[in-house]
């Protein structure tokens, strides 16, 4: 039964002419599938409306070639053939009473167009953003008109689709309206620039245009970013509340957020949930326009608290309805304990980055809910259910448990140390990396749900062990090691002269062991350790010098939003940063380093070295039991099967996803393991 203070979550909201069953909004987001894969971002979709969200939208969709954003893969309205793959969502999303929503998207200087090879527009000259070699032409008036048909074409093709919400998108300075609004890009001395209420007309226009195109019938959304977070930028306290007012009644609906992107989706490292209210309040007080707005919300009672307290009238969420598509319905149920939060890692957005379908840290059916057939909520029971090992209670092994118990097996998770959760529990003790216990949480929490499953803890197991316990099906999960010997990327044999200084792991510092100052920091992994790892060095009183092969500190994280943010506070924190250059040997003074380029070598001083390069999985149990088949025969084992990090180490949602799939795809016949995947359409 649900709990009457969440009531109001679930009260219908009037959307210009349409109204959403309750106060939950998934906004656009990206998710690597778009139009490559329509089938898939359908499926996907269609499983969050079914999870309760009461509005689903699309990511970015592009209205035309003349800005088209490969080789991000996002949604697509050209023209008239791009209609089936979009209806295909809105009948997902209305199958199951929700409304859909189309962001469409006309990115002009943030968009090269690599694909179209079409000259990018702008309100003024400009070099587009990042560093292809590309310029973005002023627009002309008579460029401007066409604007404004395309977008008014693509508004009705979105209606013809079955959508219900039609956007004008203004945020994340990827708009071209947003463009036209900020002084720094818009330079023009026409009707369309100088004085705001110019450079607002283009954005006026483009929301009159929509409404007389489908207002009849769909709402008409404004995506706002009404702050840059940026020096120079659009500030909240300045134009970014005169363009909300000016405008205040003239949407359907406000989605109201910051800009770019990395602010608007600030990883769980550098913020709260809830980040973006500062931004928000005051907001609803402008219009008599419903707000919907961000903030990675995932606590049911800070979600009422926005409603009540009158800073948001819907519920917006991406991330969080990554993490779990079916979260409001959890809370409709009375079982708000049951969601799996959103960690704030953004591994999901990743999947834009590398245009692949999306991933979730904590949601392994994210992504493959079309082309696998897997459903966050639901598994098949197991055709031939027995006894079942799992050894190791890391991410891996508790997905495995939680998937296994689900299926109908009786399982033992057996884990060598008092503390659940492997990896996850370590480093989540690691500077702002606290939020990712909830991997473990979410699980422990659904194991002690199913009564199939025993857990013990304290009891290491050996391969005499494994047999002893006669499980038929035996399932490791005994995680890995970092090197202590630097091969990773760069190195590819052992550093030489190691001999010479204490050298340190990150499993080393994990164990509460404190490198002598200063230590040298080499970063081969390029994720998030070695960066989280000198903040703690620092914050014990240790000076890093921090060494990395890439260009970047972190590079990785570029895919995560947070590279910048993450070599900004290392330099705040004067941590010495050393790009481009590999180790040589250690020495009694130091370490030798050499330029990635010239090879150039330097000493540099330091009193010890950390070498956080590559892991190497713990098979040693594995092996064992694999060295005598006919022992694992006598006693009754089936299969032993190894998984996460013991097979290849990797990041945690992949040590999620192993255990997860392997729990699932256990004792399925194989011809039903098909993976579906959509295959170009030949033009004949
Ligand atoms: P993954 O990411 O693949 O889940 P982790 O390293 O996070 O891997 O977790 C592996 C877990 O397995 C750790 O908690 C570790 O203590 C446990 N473990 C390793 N070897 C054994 C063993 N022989 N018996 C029981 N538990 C083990
Ligand atoms: Fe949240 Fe991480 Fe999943 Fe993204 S990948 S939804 S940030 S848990």
């Amino acid at each position: 039964m649900r709990d009457p203070r969440y009531d109001i979550l679930f009260e219908p909201v009037q959307i210009g002419p349409v109204l959403t069953r309750n106060r939950f909004y998934q906004v656009p987001h990206c998710n690597g599938m778009g139009h490559m894969h329509p089938s898939a971002m359908a499926r996907m979709r269609g499983i969050k409306a079914e999870g309760g969200w009461g509005v689903v939208c699309t990511e970015e969709c592009e209205i035309s070639p003349l800005s088209e954003f490969s080789p991000y893969i996002e949604a697509r309205l050209w023209d008239e053939r791009d209609i089936p793959a979009l209806a295909r969502m809105c009948e997902a999303v209305h199958e199951h009473g929700s409304l859909a929503g189309v962001e469409l998207a006309f990115n002009g200087y943030s968009a090269p167009n690599r694909y179209s090879r079409e000259i990018p527009w702008a309100p003024s000259n400009t070099p587009v953003r990042g560093y292809d070699p590309v310029q973005a032409r002023a627009m002309s008036r008579a460029d401007i008109q066409a604007l404004r048909a395309m977008h008014r074409a693509a508004a009705l093709r979105a209606r013809t689709a079955g959508f219900d919400i039609i956007y004008v998108y203004a945020g994340h300075d990827l708009g071209l309206p947003f463009h036209f609004l900020t002084p720094r890009n818009n330079r023009r001395t026409d009707e369309y620039g100088g004085v705001l209420e110019n450079r607002v007309r283009l954005l006026r226009e483009l929301i009159e245009d929509t409404r007389d195109a489908v207002g009849d019938r769909c709402a008409v959304a404004v995506r706002l970013a009404v702050d840059e977070q940026t020096a120079g930028g659009l500030r909240r306290e300045g134009e970014g509340a005169e363009i909300f007012s000016m405008l205040a009644d003239l949407p359907d609906l406000w989605d109201v957020n910051v800009a770019d992107w990395s602010n608007d989706s600030v990883t769980s490292r550098f913020a709260p949930e809830g980040y973006q209210e500062a931004f928000l309040l005051g907001l609803k007080a402008l219009t008599r326009k419903p707000v919907v707005g961000v903030g990675r919300f995932t606590s049911p009672d800070t979600m009422v608290s926005l409603v009540r307290r009158g800073v948001l009238d819907l519920i917006g969420a991406a991330r969080p309805s990554i993490a779990d598509p079916f979260l409001p319905k959890k809370i409709a149920e009375g079982r708000a304990e049951e969601i799996r939060e959103c960690i704030g890692c953004n591994v999901c957005v990743s999947g834009d980055h590398t245009s692949t379908p999306l991933r979730c840290t904590q949601n392994p059916t994210m992504g493959e809910e079309w082309r696998r057939g897997w459903h966050p909520e639901s598994v098949n029971r197991a055709r031939h259910p027995g006894r079942a090992l799992v050894v190791g209670a890391g991410p891996a092994g508790l997905e495995c448990a939680r998937i296994l118990g689900a299926r109908g097996l009786d399982v033992a998770l057996v884990e060598r140390l008092r503390t659940l959760g492997g990896r996850v529990a370590l480093e989540s003790r690691l500077p702002g990396l606290a939020s990712w216990s909830r991997v473990i949480d979410y699980r422990l929490d659904a194991l002690s749900r199913l009564p199939s499953v025993e857990i013990y803890r304290e009891s290491p197991l050996q391969a005499q062990d494994v047999l002893d316990f006669a499980a038929e099906h035996v399932f490791i999960a005994t995680g890995s090691h970092w090197r202590h010997d630097g091969v990773g990327r760069a190195l590819r044999y052992p550093l030489p002269g190691l001999e010479c200084l204490p050298v340190l792991t990150p499993d080393d510092l994990m164990a509460g062991v404190l490198p002598p100052s200063p230590v040298l920091l080499f970063d081969d992994d390029h994720y998030y350790m070695g960066s989280v790892l000198a903040e703690q060095l620092v914050a014990r009183g240790v000076e890093v010098i921090f060494v990395t092969p890439a260009a970047d500190v972190a590079a990785w994280t570029h895919n995560t939003l947070e590279q910048h943010r993450i070599q900004r506070r290392l330099l705040e924190l004067n941590v010495t940063l050393i790009a481009s250059h590999t180790l040589v040997r250690g020495m009694p003074e130091g370490v030798l380093v050499g330029c990635a380029y010239t090879g150039r070598t330097r000493l540099i001083a330091s009193a010890s070295l950390l070498l956080v390069t590559s892991r190497e999985p713990e098979q040693a149990l594995y092996q064992a039991l694999n060295s005598a088949p006919e022992q694992l025969h006598a006693a009754g084992i089936h299969a032993v099967t190894l998984m996460g990090d013991c097979v290849a180490p990797g990041t945690i949602a992949a040590a999620v996803y192993s255990g997860h799939r392997i729990a699932r795809e256990f004792d399925t016949p194989a011809d039903s393991l098909l993976v579906r995947r959509e295959i170009p359409y030949i033009e004949v």
